[in-house]
């Protein structure tokens, strides 16, 4: 499929999106985008997968959230069914999130976020599907779970480190284990990820918008859509000194090799 453009990371499933989601597919199919829909649990992921089987330039990615994941059951055999359909490219939005977690509930947390992460991963090695992970504060023990992984699977275990938001040094470190960095709109209005920007290699950066959520510059504070990751890939052609077109190709290339689409 010819596209011009890839929104790795949406919740276009989600009700903020209910009163006009036909006008925001519209503007996608106008912006000849692809994306992927993202679930947070069970149900999101189903609603996710009927949307996709809807439209051709739509994907999913199945998982179970670490902070909104509603009591922590993971329920691996709807799970395992769902992830085997076609739509499905990857298993997530699953990860590991420690923000705002009380230093008192860490431990418990940790443990509870964990147990629902192993699971995730191991589906994903088992269907050679990429893994979609969220994660926030807390890659001091992502790294060494996903490093483990890969040493015991050497025929794959592909991630994707979405909303990458952080540090040269910590891009450098998920690089090193092979990880894809999706970049979303806050890199539109802050100079913070440039030099993380810069230090991913091209075949290893992604564009998402996470929408509704974290919209880029020209639409911030209000709900995002998928059609506003233009304006993300606008920023990385900008910090990596190469037109629009090479951008967008590069990104839809990228995309295409990981989701195997
Ligand atoms: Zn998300």
């Amino acid at each position: 499929m010819d596209l011009k453009l890839f929104d790795t990371h949406c919740h276009i499933q989600f009700a903020q999106f209910d009163a006009d989601r036909d006008a925001v597919l519209a503007r996608m199919v106008e912006k000849k985008m692809g994306a992927v829909v993202v679930g947070t649990d069970l149900a999101s992921s189903q609603v996710a997968v009927e949307l996709a089987r809807q439209h051709d330039f739509l994907w999913v990615s199945v998982g179970l959230h670490p902070t909104d994941s509603h009591g922590g059951v993971f329920d691996e055999d709807a799970f395992a069914e769902l992830a085997k359909d076609p739509k499905v490219v990857a298993i997530g939005e699953c990860g590991l999130d420690y923000f705002r977690i009380a230093e008192a509930d860490k431990e418990r947390a940790k443990k509870t976020q964990t147990d629902i992460l192993r699971p995730q991963i191991e589906l994903s090695i088992k269907v050679k599907k990429p893994m979609m992970i969220h994660c926030r504060d807390a890659h001091e023990d992502l790294l060494p779970m996903v490093e483990q992984y890969k040493r015991e699977n050497s025929d794959g275990l592909q991630v994707i480190m979405h909303f990458f938001t952080g540090t040269a040094e910590l891009a450098r470190k998920c690089l090193a284990l092979g990880c894809y960095l999706s970049f979303p709109g806050p890199i539109t209005f802050t100079d913070m990820y440039d030099e993380s920007i810069i230090a991913t290699p091209m075949d290893k950066i992604l564009s998402e918008t996470d929408s509704p959520f974290a919209a880029p510059a020209e639409h911030r504070g209000r709900r995002n859509e998928p059609a506003y990751v233009e304006e993300v890939v606008t920023k990385l052609a900008l910090l990596r000194k190469v037109s629009q077109e090479e951008m967008s190709a590069q990104v839809v290339a990228n995309a295409k090799k990981v989701f195997g689409i």
